[in-house]
């Protein structure tokens, strides 16, 4: 079996394209959808999620505004960063871009986001709204997820679901997202016992791991949805031969490095059903949803 590739890009590309008319109006309205954007420090990944994001707004037509912050800083720094864009009425969506410098306390200024902005959805009152199963915002990875499902016409309800990873930004919420489907949901984590025995039990498998290439064939049951949310970079060429499509080698001979999932894409594909490709898989549908929030942000203000 060769499993059917789970487009992300193009369903992302359709998700914003829907976009786009309610910027218009929101924008007609007075109240051009804003994300304001928190980065501390240089991580070379973060730095080219933020551009991924900010370049989204842009191509929209949204305001968006990146306030970039030394490595150095402290908590109270970002607090402020956080409190100003709280106040600020252009700014409907506050993104606080993880992980920060290890001296900041992360939780305080998660904790600082204002409910109504945190188009992340990691305030701890949208948290347990996700929980009570009346949501405002979702975490973008997770509903992602769902949404590339839905528009695959992939139904959950029913279904044996097992998502590898616990945590609050995207195993958790995950979880929650496919038990309010209708799912029967198993959740792993680094101390589960035989692990690719529970993972062969599901008709979706969703691996969020930070482990490249660590779910292989013989985690999964042949015909099965595997969700790849994975992003590691590859820098080993032995390791590269191993995890890329033979496709991929020149671009990774040339650039040094390559973007590889969580799962071992060359042997999943020959036993699963379908497959989120990495990249192209999940990544931009996290985009999209961010988008969205922050688009449903500025229109709860106008409502
Ligand atoms: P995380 O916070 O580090 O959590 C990883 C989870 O995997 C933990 O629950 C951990 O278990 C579990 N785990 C680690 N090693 C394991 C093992 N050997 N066996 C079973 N479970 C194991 O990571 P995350 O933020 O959820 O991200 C996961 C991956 O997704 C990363 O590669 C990240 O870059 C990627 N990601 C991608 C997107 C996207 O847009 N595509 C968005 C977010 C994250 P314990 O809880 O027991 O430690």
């Amino acid at each position: 079996m060769t499993a059917q590739r789970l487009d992300g890009k193009a369903t992302a590309q359709a998700i914003r394209a829907e976009l786009r008319e309610e910027v218009e109006r929101l924008t007609a309205a007075g109240a051009r959808p804003g994300l304001g954007v928190i980065v501390a420090g240089e991580d070379p990944a973060s730095v080219v999620y933020v551009r991924n994001k900010t370049g989204a707004c842009e191509e929209l037509g949204m305001h968006h505004e990146t306030r970039g912050l030394a490595a150095t800083v402290t908590t109270e720094d970002v607090l402020a960063a956080v409190v100003d864009f709280n106040g600020r009425r252009d700014i409907h969506g506050i993104l606080v871009q993880l992980p920060l410098p290890s001296q900041v306390d992360a939780t305080r200024v998660l904790d600082a986001v204002d409910p109504a902005k945190d188009v992340d959805g990691f305030h701890p009152e949208n948290v347990g709204r996700l929980v009570q199963k009346r949501p405002r915002f979702v975490p973008c990875t997770p509903a992602g997820i769902m949404e590339l499902l839905a528009r695959h016409e992939i139904g959950v309800a029913g279904k044996r679901a097992v998502v590898i990873g616990r945590s609050d930004t995207v195993g958790k919420p995950m979880a929650l997202l496919l038990m309010h489907g209708n799912a029967t949901v198993t959740v792993c984590h680094s101390k589960t016992a035989n692990l690719a025995a529970v993972a062969r039990e599901a008709d979706l498998l969703v691996a969020a791991i930070g482990r490249a290439g660590f779910v292989r064939a013989d985690f999964v049951k042949p015909g099965a949805v595997v969700v790849d949310v994975g992003m590691n970079t590859v820098e080993d060429p032995a390791e590269a031969r191993d995890l890329l499509d033979p496709s991929r080698l020149p671009g990774f001979e040339k650039r040094g490095r390559a973007l590889v999932g969580d799962v071992h894409a060359p042997s999943v594909a020959r036993v699963a059903g379908a497959l989120t490709p990495v990249p192209g898989g999940v990544g931009p549908l996290t985009v999209a949803l961010l988008i969205k929030n922050t688009v449903r942000a500025a229109a709860a203000t106008v409502a």
